[in-house]
């Protein structure tokens, strides 16, 4: 007999956290790996949030459980801040306070899909998503755009993968992992798409502070407000405030959804750690300044690895709008010999460029899209100059 469920068994680890496995063992083995796996802000979290924990460890109210749906300042706190930076007006009820933006992935498809309800996934996605889909019961439909639209999907897309079972859209602008943000008209379009068919949307809005160039993250529901009924909206603290490992996200949506969630969450996990939620208080209670800066940090930095990896014979990459990740093509590059092997799809490159340049990347397979890297751009900048360079000096044997 199985030991482990079906259901579990058919999970495919997360490749972001292989490859980010992979490259520290050889790191502590001493050899010089320079990592573009990472899906995380290289800043500190700011020293008020901090503070702010410091001193809710020191408050003997913190050691208990909180409601299951929240701490009820968080969630008006964060009702607050959704006003503020998306122009939607909600109630504190209508939001759930879940553990990262990874749980509320989850928790908002377990929520809304029966089995066998399918759920449009532009491709590339996120590595989570097809997972958090599936072991819901649902059923991922995946769209795929490439570098030709900017990697985003356009309605008539949507449209010839719609069917009778179709539940729900998960967008995500900006994206994890293109980069890509999706201009207002394209939103609303999309977003009248949906409503005239009565999917729901999903939106992922975890990266909307980190846009560049003048983008602007445009919240769906904002742009079409008929929708808020059929919305859920995932966000969190990780990437706006560099706060990854506190753990600390939200689903805000209709109160009846809500609700059911919540519900679910107090079996699941009772609640988010009570500590971790005064600090995320803090933080969306607080102001901007830091993201501004990560922001500007980052932007630099996306120039430049945009400029580098364009000047490699074969790499095709757009100039990402959002979020801190580049995803340029290589399709030119596959089917060809490098150090004694042919690599034919992106993981093997994948493996090649680690095992000879050191430097690690995601490749496209996680995504849901052969052909490409995903490099992160949270890191130092003289790391990331000498990585392309290696990655350059590697690939430019192919031919
Ligand atoms: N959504 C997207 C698109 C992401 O890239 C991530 C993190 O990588 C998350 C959600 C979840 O982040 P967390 O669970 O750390 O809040």
């Amino acid at each position: 007999a199985r030991r482990v469920s079906t259901r579990i068994a058919a999970i495919t680890p997360s490749a972001t956290l292989a490859v980010d496995a992979k490259a520290g063992e050889l790191k502590a083995r001493g050899r010089p790996v320079i990592g573009f796996g990472a899906g995380q802000p290289d800043f500190p979290t700011p020293d008020y949030i901090l503070a702010a924990a410091e001193d809710a460890v020191h408050q003997r109210v913190n050691h208990g459980y909180t409601a299951a749906a929240g701490l009820p300042e968080l969630r008006e706190a964060i009702a607050t801040k959704t006003e503020r930076d998306s122009g939607v007006e909600i109630e504190p009820s209508q939001v759930l306070v879940t553990n990262g933006g990874k749980q509320a992935v989850y928790s908002a498809m377990a929520t809304l899909c029966d089995p066998g309800d399918e759920v449009l996934l532009p491709a590339p996605y996120w590595t989570t998503y097809p997972e958090s889909i599936k072991l819901a019961g649902g059923v991922p439909v995946q769209v795929t755009a490439d570098e030709s639209t900017g990697y985003r999907v356009t309605v008539e897309q949507l449209e010839a993968a719609r069917t009778e079972r179709t539940k729900a859209l998960l967008f995500n602008s900006p994206s994890n992992p293109t980069g890509a943000v999706y201009p207002r008209e394209e939103v609303e379009a999309i977003g009248r798409w949906a409503l005239e068919h009565g999917i729901w949307v999903i939106t992922d809005e975890i990266y909307e502070h980190l846009v560049y160039d003048g983008a602007r993250a445009h919240s769906i529901s904002a742009v079409v407000p008929e929708l808020a009924d059929t919305t859920l909206v995932l966000n969190g603290v990780a990437k706006t405030y560099s706060m990854t490992g506190w753990r600390v996200g939200w689903i805000a949506g209709p109160q009846d959804v809500i609700k059911a969630a919540a519900s679910y969450q107090s079996h699941l996990c009772g609640n988010v750690a009570n500590v971790s939620q005064r600090a995320a208080l803090a933080a969306v209670a607080g102001p901007l300044d830091a993201v501004a800066e990560m922001r500007t940090a980052f932007d630099t930095r996306r120039r430049k690895i945009v400029e580098l990896l364009g000047r490699i014979p074969g790499v095709d990459c757009p100039t990402p709008q959002g979020a801190f990740y580049a995803y340029p093509s290589v399709k030119a590059l596959l089917g060809k010999p490098l150090r004694g092997s042919t690599p034919t799809n992106t993981v093997e490159l994948a493996d090649l460029l680690l095992e000879h340049a050191e430097v690690a990347v995601v490749p496209g397979e996680a995504f849901g899209t052969r052909g490409y890297f995903r490099f992160s751009y949270a890191l130092a900048e003289e790391d990331l100059a000498e990585g392309v360079r290696r990655v350059g000096e590697l690939l430019s044997e192919i031919n």
